[in-house]
This record gives C-alpha cells, structure tokens and sequence, in this order.
C-alpha cells in the first residue's frame, strides 16, 4: 500500500519568478527526491496485468520497443531510439525546471511516471480515447501515465510530452480546476525555453503562433461545458489553447494585484463547486466576454517574459536502455486499449 502525504485541496495558483530571479538554494533542491522509491513498479504492472490479460492488443512488435529508465521516468518507446532519447531527455530537465515554476508536486513514494511514446501518430491513435489529440496524461491506481509519439520530430514533440506531465502534476495535486486553466496552464509551462542552465517562462508556445486569426468569445471558454479537444483549428480557425495560454498567461504574469487576488478567489469558488461561469462573475465582477476587448487584446501583443536558473547538474539525463518484454508491454499497450475504448 503506498502512503501518500496528505495533498492540499486548494486550488493550485503557480507563483511566478520575480523577473530574473535566480530560484534560492533550497528551491532548488529536488522536491522529487523521495520519488525515486521505484520498488512498487512490478506491483503496478501486475496490477495492469490482472486488468487486461483479456483484451487483444494492436502494435506490438515487441523486438522494435525498449525501456528507457531514469530515477523518474519509466518509458517505452518503439520509436527512433535517437528520437526516444531527445524527447525523454528535454522531459527529464523540463521536470527540474517545472519544480521552481509550480509548487505542485509529485507527492512521496509515488511511482516513476510511465511513459508511453509510439513511433507513429497511427498507433497513437489506435491507443488513444480521442482522436483529435496529440497526447494524452491518465491514472492507473497510482501510477501516473503520459501517451503520446515521436512523430513530430523536434519541438512539438517534446512540447506535447511536457504538457501531459503538467497534467500528471495536476492529477496529483487533485485540486479541482477549470479546463481553461488546466490547458493554460499546462501551456505556459511547457512552453518555458531551456537554454544551458537558464530558463526563460511566459513566452508564447513556438508551435502555436500566429493563431489568433480567429477569437472564440471567452464566454464560452470559460464555461464548465467548454470542450477543447472539439475545437479543432482546422474545422473552426480558432486555437482555443493559444487563447487559454494567453488569458492563463494575463492571470499570472500580467495581472495587477488586485486582479491576481480575484483570480484566487474564482479559483477557490470552482475548487469549492460553484460552476466556471458563475464564480468569475463572482470573483472578478464582470462578464468573461469582456476579457478579449477589455484586456487580452492589448495583452496578445506586449506578453512579458521572465528567466530563471536552476541546478542542471540534478537532471538525471543518463537513462538505461533495455529491450522491452512482451509480456510487460503487452499489458501497457492492452491496458490503454481498453481505457480508450470506455
Ligand atoms: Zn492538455
């Protein structure tokens, strides 16, 4: 049985850097030290086995896949193995640097996070609940799962592994929050560039700029019923995400202290069940449709950016390599088949 410190319901606000801060020693100390404990691994493995033993799996070409494996991670990969090794190595140090940028953390004696990268968007697919996303972040008791595939090669392919790890954050914190906010924020983080031992946070997501052709009202977007995944850019002209970054975005960084105070409260109401709509009518007492003309449409174009250090040293980049055994990616891949069939 695994013992877990007792986790904050609160709603989880990320307090940025001051501009330049360099992060105190002890920030930058491993929070994740303790998560290191890996002994309960088989255990979560046969309970996936119990699970699935049943149910016929796609893409297992066993001999194409490996285990890559560091002091936080767990990943199996049938893809390039240069190209595994990039992504898990951006992952690896965008984990070190998230530790300063959120106070979310993994909590003691969680498992290594399991990650799955496929070779191909189809197989992706075949093991995904949704066909419109890149990536995918869930639970299975406690271990936390990252899905995604190497096939977009360089940036957006590390930027959508680090995005599911923001969520796996959030699973964890288990502090209810908005979608807006959960996808903002998972944007904003994931976005941070790593240059040598500095970090710079808040600007915009490479992959997703220039999108602001079109603006969906932030009425809808703020809405508990608002569906991202369905807001697909080629059929609306709109990238809802890049909107989410942005209004995540103006909250943290932008906002004056009297909004930032706002922003906490419609956060406790939501954390508390008052529906999205209503508590930021209530917390920051206007209509969320006034947030594009009144305030993120200047916004858009003066977003300011903020640098940080952290201790590369701690980045656990040396990941072992192993072949795959089928019987141990067999259960994986079965077990994500049949989440995405539910
Ligand atoms: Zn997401």
């Amino acid at each position: 049985m695994i013992r877990y410190r007792a986790l904050s319901r609160r709603a989880a606000i990320f307090t940025p850097p001051k501009r330049g801060a360099t992060g105190s020693p002890s920030q930058r100390h491993m929070k994740f030290e303790h998560w290191r404990t890996a002994l309960q691994w088989p255990v979560a493995i046969v309970f996936v086995l119990a699970v699935v033993a049943s149910v016929p799996v796609l893409a297992t070409d066993a001999d194409t896949w490996k285990v890559y494996e560091n002091g936080y991670f767990k990943a199996f990969s049938n893809a390039e193995e240069s190209d595994a090794l990039e992504i898990l190595r951006d992952l690896e140090i965008f984990r070190l640097v998230s530790t300063q940028l959120s106070p979310v953390y993994i909590p003691e004696g969680a498992l290594k996070t399991l990650a799955v990268i496929f070779r191909t968007r189809r197989e992706f697919k075949q093991h995904s609940p949704q066909n419109q996303v890149l990536g995918y972040a869930t639970f299975s008791k406690n271990l936390g799962i990252i899905v995604s595939s190497s096939s977009d090669r360089g940036i957006e392919a590390r930027h959508v592994i680090r995005h599911e790890f923001v969520h796996i954050l959030q699973l964890y914190h288990q502090a209810r929050l908005p979608n807006w906010y959960r996808e903002g924020l998972a944007e904003v983080l994931s976005a941070v560039d790593i240059q040598g031992r500095e970090f710079t946070v808040g600007e915009l997501p490479g992959w997703r700029r220039n999108r602001l052709s079109k603006v969906v009202s932030y009425k809808k977007i703020v809405r508990d019923d608002f569906d991202l995944t369905k807001q697909s850019i080629v059929t609306t002209g709109a990238d809802t995400y890049w909107q989410c970054w942005l209004l995540t975005h103006y909250l943290l960084f932008g906002a004056d202290d009297n909004l930032k105070r706002k922003f906490v409260t419609y956060l406790t109401l939501y954390n508390e069940g008052v529906r999205s709509e209503d508590a930021f009518t209530q917390a920051f007492g206007f209509e969320s449709a006034q947030l594009w003309p009144k305030h993120l449409k200047a916004y858009a174009s003066r977003v300011p950016t903020y640098r940080g250090y952290y201790d590369r040293n701690s980045a656990d980049t040396e990941f072992s390599i192993e072949n795959a055994a089928a019987s141990e990616l067999r259960a994986i891949l079965g077990f994500l088949i049949e989440r995405s069939s539910n």
